[in-house]
């Protein structure tokens, strides 16, 4: 059975259950939910009125760009304001399909570590379970 995965430093590992569509969009919807309320994981994605450099970026400091800018001069820059930012949108109206791919391509955040992986019934068969 296909389960998604969950945990952080500060909070257990948790698994639900995505065997059926209905189950994984579901599961998706409510990872995402937490991790945007209660983990608070995509604050750098926040919508900026007039987006402009970040002080990081203005000193040429890319690699510490907040996320809340419009410096697109380093790929990880444009990452963050050309591609996460809109797939966020996307997911905070419930696009499935942007939940997963902005969880899948930030899955190695601090506190955004998530991935599928399978649940073994003991009681059915190896061959079986490969198939189901
Ligand atoms: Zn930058
Ligand atoms: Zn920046």
């Amino acid at each position: 059975m296909k389960v998604l995965a969950y945990e952080n430093r500060k909070s257990p590992l948790t698994l639900y259950d995505i065997s059926t569509p209905e189950k994984e969009a579901a599961a998706y919807l409510r990872l995402f939910k937490e991790l945007d309320g209660y983990w608070q994981c995509y604050a750098d994605l926040e919508e900026v009125e007039e987006p402009t450099p970040c002080e990081p970026c203005e000193a040429k400091l890319h690699k510490h760009c907040t996320g809340s800018c419009s410096c697109v001069e380093t790929e990880e820059c444009k990452r963050t304001n050309r591609e996460y930012r809109p797939l966020y949108l996307k997911a905070k109206a419930g696009d499935v399909a942007a939940i997963k791919k902005l969880m899948n391509s930030r899955k190695t955040y601090e506190y955004e570590n998530v991935w599928e992986t399978e649940l073994v019934d003991p009681l059915i068969p190896e061959e079986e379970e490969v198939e189901a």
